[in-house]
């Protein structure tokens, strides 16, 4: 297998550092969404990304912009045609991305694997919606993407091995530490962590101590480098919920049932940092 050429889909928060980070490898990128807006402004943050690299001396600005110039920018989905490997990471809805994977299956080459972002939904189910189920795998990334090293690389039941350890070795040519993991509700990632943002958050709702206390706890004494709860604020509220909702649906156990404070909160609009208003307050 040889990869050369690579379609991100959705040029959102993830997509633009999936981006970047093929881009930087030395990979020719297309990028895809639906609006020019969202493509312009993937673009900038791109930019402004490798602009604070090069003045942290880990590139040049002649490698800044040899990476900015492997990314092109394309409303036409029909493009990923041309791509080894696509990679999507558009919004998180079960319905968009099945929809998506249909009509990439019908447009790539035969030999071309499809990927997904998700951080919740089955990469099984995702698979069955093509006719090529054994090269369909999960490659998570972690938010930012050109920072974070962590790829959990998840194994649909379909997935072949042949794609799969080509994944795994890719991701490391990236850059990345890739993990192994099976596809479960929540994958290990946040079946492990939103458990653990959903219990502080009871904490918070029966009063056992303070948002800041809480953060403080995990912090000094667990050497966390941020508190649950300003990590849930980063994450966004409305995702938090989201995936506990998932893990408490799909495994089934009321252990995973959604802090009714979180859930109140989202209601609110109290969404964390995008909202400006969370477990702390944004300018
Ligand atoms: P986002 O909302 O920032 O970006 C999603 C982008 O997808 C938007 O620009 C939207 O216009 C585009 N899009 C939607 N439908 C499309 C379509 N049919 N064709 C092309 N583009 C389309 O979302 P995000 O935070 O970047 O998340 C993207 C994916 O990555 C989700 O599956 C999410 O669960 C996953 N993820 C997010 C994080 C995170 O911290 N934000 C971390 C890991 C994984």
């Amino acid at each position: 297998m040889k990869i050369e050429h690579v379609t991100v889909i959705g040029a959102g928060t993830m997509g633009n550092g999936i981006a970047h980070v093929f881009a930087s490898s030395g990979f020719q990128v297309n990028l895809v969404d639906t609006q020019q807006e969202f493509l312009d402004r993937a673009q900038a943050t791109i930019r402004k990304n490798l602009d604070r690299q090069v003045k942290k001396e880990k590139i040049t600005a002649g490698q800044a912009d040899e990476t900015l110039a492997r990314i092109t920018l394309s409303l036409d989905l029909e493009r990923a045609a041309q791509s080894q490997l696509v990679i999507e990471a558009a919004t998180e809805n079960g319905q968009v991305k099945k929809e998506l994977f249909r009509r990439l299956d019908k447009v790539c080459g035969a030999e071309t694997i499809l990927a997904s972002n998700t951080s919740s939904i089955s990469i099984t189910e995702i698979a069955a919606a093509t006719q090529r189920p054994d090269q369909v795998v999960g490659m998570h990334f972690f938010n930012p993407v050109p920072v974070m090293r962590l790829v959990e690389v998840i194994r649909g039941l379909a997935t072949s091995d042949k794609v799969f350890d080509f994944v795994m070795s890719l991701s490391e040519m990236l850059g990345k530490t890739p993990v192994a993991v099976n596809d479960y509700p929540g994958f290990v990632s946040n079946r492990v962590l939103m458990p653990m943002i959903n219990e502080a958050i009871f904490c918070v709702m029966e009063d056992v101590a303070t948002a800041e206390a809480v953060d403080t706890v995990m912090k000094l004494g667990m050497a966390h480098p941020m508190g649950p709860l300003a990590l849930a604020d980063f994450i966004g509220l409305d995702v938090c919920l989201h995936i506990m909702k998932v893990l408490h649906q799909d495994l089934g156990d009321d252990k995973y049932r959604p802090c009714p404070l979180l859930k109140k909160m989202v209601a609110a609009g109290h969404l964390g940092r995008k909202s400006g208003k969370g477990f702390y307050p944004y300018a």
